[in-house]
């Protein structure tokens, strides 16, 4: 067996025929640069996310970036991010001179919740940025309820949960990235809709902000060789969009291909005494970008060098706190995150991915049981 945290290439041959002749359409035209593919898309996810708009970007960073710029933020605003995320949440902020507020996470969900969030407030908030972590929502129905309260923006860094719901309490649904001001996401090649290379996208249902973030993404520019305000070169290129309007037709399906693995590492784990398998929030679907254990004993590092051992990847996301990164020291005061610090030393994260079979996940199983049984 030749298990794969993430199996690309076998997805590929599954769509190979309809991504080849999108590629090839794409160089016929010769349109690489904001071709009609690239309108097609944005189109298209629209539709999916039931979004007012969608402006395609570079990549995840960059609509951050693009997002932050777009609000207007000014040096010396605070914006609250968790310290238990990937470092291109918080490293746009410290990159526009804005002041990062890391705060701790919630140890079920892995993500900030409106308790956290009102407990750093100050009257320099002017941004919070809750990161759908691993493909399920942050609670964001009571973190909009504070901002529209206290007045500041929210955006939602979507980069690992696009396809799943947010469950109001009243039962309605909305797609991940569509309930904050501005939801923010990355095609990079190994996320939940994954291209061929880099890319990013943007979403907001506030149509002025969403010009805003256009003419941000384009240099600043109200129309060609006008530039009202600085802005940045980001684009998704022709190739990827023909790519991704053939991925998102499967995003569903692939969304339930994930969902099934983790039911089944759900089931065949759930009796380990030292596993603490992923907590599903009653105001999310998780789409399982990661599937993503506690280890409870302090044997996270054995259990992982046991699984290499037996031929399985495993990752570690993330085994540093942000605030204990070098880059970060100059831009925090913040030296100890409680659950924070626990989840970086007792999270592992295991194959998952919508190719994998069922020998496969009884395989992993079977070895995350042994090493617990010896
Ligand atoms: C992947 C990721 C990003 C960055 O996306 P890129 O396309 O690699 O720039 C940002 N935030 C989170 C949480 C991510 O997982």
């Amino acid at each position: 067996m030749n298990i794969q945290m993430v199996d690309v290439k076998s997805q590929y041959q599954k769509i190979k025929t309809e991504v080849d002749a999108g590629i090839q359409e794409v160089i016929n035209s010769c349109a690489f640069i904001n071709g009609p593919a690239v309108k097609k898309f944005k189109a298209s996810l629209e539709a999916y996310l039931g979004a007012e708009v969608v402006i395609p970007c570079a990549n995840g960073t960059d609509a951050l970036q693009i997002a932050m710029m777009a609000l207007g933020l000014k040096p010396g605003d605070e914006v609250i991010v968790p310290a238990f995320t990937y470092v291109a949440t918080a490293e746009v902020i410290a990159l526009l001179g804005l002041t990062p507020v890391m705060v701790d996470v919630d140890p079920d969900s892995f993500n900030i919740t409106t308790e956290i969030v009102a407990a750093a407030l100050t009257p320099k908030t002017k941004c919070v940025v809750p990161v759908n972590l691993y493909g399920q929502n942050a609670e964001l129905e009571g973190i909009m309820e504070l901002a529209d309260e206290q007045g500041f923006y929210v955006i939602e860094d979507n980069a690992q949960a696009i396809g799943s719901d947010y469950i109001f309490k009243d039962g309605t649904r909305k797609k991940s990235g569509t309930i904050a001001h501005i939801g923010s996401t990355s095609f990079y090649p190994s996320k939940n809709l994954g291209a061929y290379g880099d890319g990013g996208a943007l979403y907001t249902n506030d149509p002025e902000l969403g010009e805003k973030m256009r003419m941000v993404a384009n240099h600043g520019q109200a129309k060609k060789y006008v530039h009202d305000v600085i802005g940045c070169n980001s684009r998704l290129d022709s190739i990827q969009a023909a790519i991704l309007e053939v991925k998102l037709k499967h995003l569903d399906e692939y969304c339930s291909a994930r969902q099934e693995v983790a039911d089944r590492y759900d089931l065949a784990l759930i009796n380990v005494d030292q596993l603490q398998i992923p907590k599903r929030m009653n105001y999310s679907t998780h789409v399982f970008h990661q599937y993503t254990l506690k280890v409870k004993d302090g044997r996270r590092d054995e259990l992982k060098s046991y699984l290499a051992e037996n031929g399985i990847p495993s990752m570690i996301y993330y085994p540093i706190p942000l605030y204990k990164q070098r880059a970060f020291k100059p831009f925090t005061n913040i030296t100890n995150l409680p659950i924070t610090e626990q989840l970086c030393k007792e999270v592992i994260s295991l194959p998952i991915h919508t190719e994998m079979s069922v020998e496969e996940c009884t395989y992993v199983c079977e070895v995350v049981t042994n090493f617990f049984a010896t």
